[in-house]
């Protein structure tokens, strides 16, 4: 029997849920071993050594060895009480099994530990993350010769990286309008100033003989914030309430914390409503725009997001991108867009292959349009199976990467060129994950044969998952649709009203989360998904009579849902436990 290209994934660059590639395994991770021991002892083969063999055992250096060996042997130990979250039976959060190829590609840059922070602190790990930031650009859509980007400790840390370049993209743009408003004394269009794009700025650069040392002193991002805004009030002859962010209402708590971080104020997160799907409401999107315009406040990005940390839920990116490039042809405002594809990002994987009948229509089209975005967010450490913590921000080009050095990206940036610690949030980075990436590249690959055949399979698994449940279980309601490999659900006879169906759902979460089985999560959705409560609960005739929805989350992201005997074996214990959990239920009640 031939297997599937998913199950010869699983099984070929995973571990295996009963550790079944031990032996092969433990080879590898010697031949890391071997190559490095090799290396050192022959590199300066004349100088001293340290231990000679006659005291290799000298009582003190056996001693602390002992004591190395047992402590250890206790931290090993202690770990046994994590999670168990290489098993399928965990589906609580975006969590796994980390594979082989990022395990092995993890381990044997760490034995260099090489700091990416600039080309002297990494000769060969800088050239890595190059050629993996260039894997993940391809899989986004993005030209690989164009596109920039580096490896973070995560999500937050890319989505901030984002903001950071919108902010520096729009302060030169606002700038340049302030000078002229105050030098011509004709009044300040904020929002047409601060959305010029660059060709604009580089006609009135010229036209306007400016020179950094002028822009600078417009600049609320280098200059004295309180005096640019004052300046910017009086030229616009309105008060100046500064930018503000959209973001849908389905966002990551990583903007709540960016808008704080970036000085902007939480306020000016304006939340993009949801439709009844949970997807972002292009419309809305276009309603914001137009009273931010309206209120004189530039947009410093629009976010769409690829996959929802809560229900995987796709945003239509390439909607979006169609009304704000219609803003850009036809009115000449560009807005910076952002598409966090945290965790979404590697589904793009699964475009263009067989199997991508699996992602709706309208799930395929948002992803394929992902390489329109000026900035992407995309987290290995989620859905490419690779080792905490290892986020990615990617632009679209070298110009969009230009950050903090007050100059434009037209001049020569030869900092560039000898590492990225100058247009990095963070400072020393490892190449650990660069690597990891990097080979998991070379091996599982980020196409449709590779890591697009496993994580389709996983979306079949959840599938599957819905079918079997929803099936034996009729009071299971899930959160439809579902674009990825999360599903949520919750309990409600018909006519429940939702607080009864909240008290009934949270209690089956704590019966799951009680038992050794299965791990799954809880969520509470809120007022921004006030359009998808309501669907949800008109599916079963309630009344909302809450103001929240309680939903058990399952997440299958474990590339061993590949294999059909785990879904054959796992699916009906984990009906049986439901089942359980509302006999209880009917007993209590
Ligand atoms: C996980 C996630 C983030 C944050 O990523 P971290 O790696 O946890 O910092 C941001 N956005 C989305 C959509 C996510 O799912």
């Amino acid at each position: 029997m031939s297997l599937s290209p998913a199950a010869v994934v699983a099984g070929a660059y995973f571990p295996g849920p009963r550790s079944e590639n031990e032996t092969w395994v433990r080879g590898e991770f010697q031949a890391v071993l071997d190559q490095w021991f090799d290396w050192r002892k022959h590199l300066f083969a004349d100088d001293p050594c340290l231990v000679g063999p006659a005291d290799r055992l000298s009582p003190g250096r056996l001693e602390r060895r002992e004591i190395l060996s047992r402590e250890l042997a206790e931290l090993c130990e202690a770990l046994t009480a994590e999670t168990p979250t290489y098993t399928p039976r965990y589906i609580g959060h975006m969590k796994a099994e980390v594979s082989l190829p990022a395990l092995l590609g993890w381990l044997a840059a760490m034995l260099h530990n090489p700091n990416n922070t600039s080309r002297e602190a990494s000769k060969v790990g800088t050239v890595i993350e190059a050629e993996a930031i260039a894997m993940l650009a391809t899989m986004v859509g993005y030209d690989p010769a164009k596109a920039e980007g580096h490896f973070t400790s995560g999500g937050t840390v890319a989505n901030f990286e984002a903001v950071w370049r919108a902010r520096y993209r729009l302060d030169h743009w606002l700038s340049l309008g302030l000078h002229i408003a105050e030098t011509t004394g004709e009044p300040l269009d904020v929002f047409a100033s601060a959305h010029m794009g660059w060709d604009r700025f580089r006609a009135l650069w010229a036209e306007h003989g400016l020179t950094d040392a002028v822009l600078r002193r417009c600049s609320a991002a280098v200059g004295v914030p309180a005096d640019v805004w004052r300046r910017i009030s009086r030229a616009a002859g309105r008060d100046y309430m500064g930018p503000v962010m959209l973001v849908p209402g389905n966002k990551h708590y990583s903007w709540s914390k960016a808008a704080n971080l970036f000085g902007l104020g939480e306020e000016s997160l304006w939340a993009v409503g949801l439709d009844a799907d949970g997807r972002l409401d292009v419309d809305d999107l276009e309603r914001l725009m137009q009273r931010a315009e309206a209120e004189g406040r530039p947009v410093l990005m629009a976010v769409g997001v690829a996959g929802t940390t809560e229900t995987g839920e796709i945003d239509p990116i390439d909607v979006l991108h169609d009304r704000l490039e219609r803003w850009e042809s036809e009115r000449g405002l560009h807005v910076w867009r952002h598409v966090d594809a945290a965790y979404g990002g590697f589904l793009c994987a699964i475009l263009g292959g067989p199997d991508e009948a699996v992602l709706t229509p309208a799930s395929a089209a948002a992803l394929r349009a992902i390489g329109r975005a000026d900035s992407v967010t995309i987290d290995p450490h989620k859905l490419g199976y690779v080792p905490y913590a290892c986020g990615a921000f990617l632009t679209r080009d070298t110009a969009r990467y230009a950050v903090s050095a007050f100059d434009a990206p037209y001049l020569d940036r030869p900092e560039l060129g000898d590492g990225k610690w100058s247009s990095t949030l963070e400072g020393s980075r490892s190449a650990a994950g660069a690597a990891a990436v990097w080979l998991s590249g070379r091996t599982i690959g980020f196409g449709p044969d590779g890591m697009g055949a496993l994580l389709a399979e996983t979306v079949r698994a959840r599938q599957a998952f819905e079918a079997a449940l929803g099936e034996a279980v009729p009071e299971v309601r899930f959160l439809e649709p579902a674009d990825a490999n999360i599903v949520c659900f919750s309990l409600a006879a018909p006519g429940e009203s939702l607080s009864s169906a909240n008290r009934r759902t949270a209690a089956l979460f704590e019966r799951i989360h009680q038992s050794p089985e299965f791990s799954v999560s809880k969520t509470t959705l809120g007022a921004d998904y006030a359009s998808v409560i309501a669907r949800h609960v008109s599916g079963f005739g309630g009344a909302i009579d809450a103001p929240g929805m309680v939903l058990v989350r399952c997440v299958f992201m474990n590339p061993y849902w590949a294999a059909p005997e785990y879904r054959a074996a796992l699916i009906p214990s984990f009906i049986a436990l439901v089942r359980e959990g509302l006999g209880r239920d009917l007993e209590a009640a």
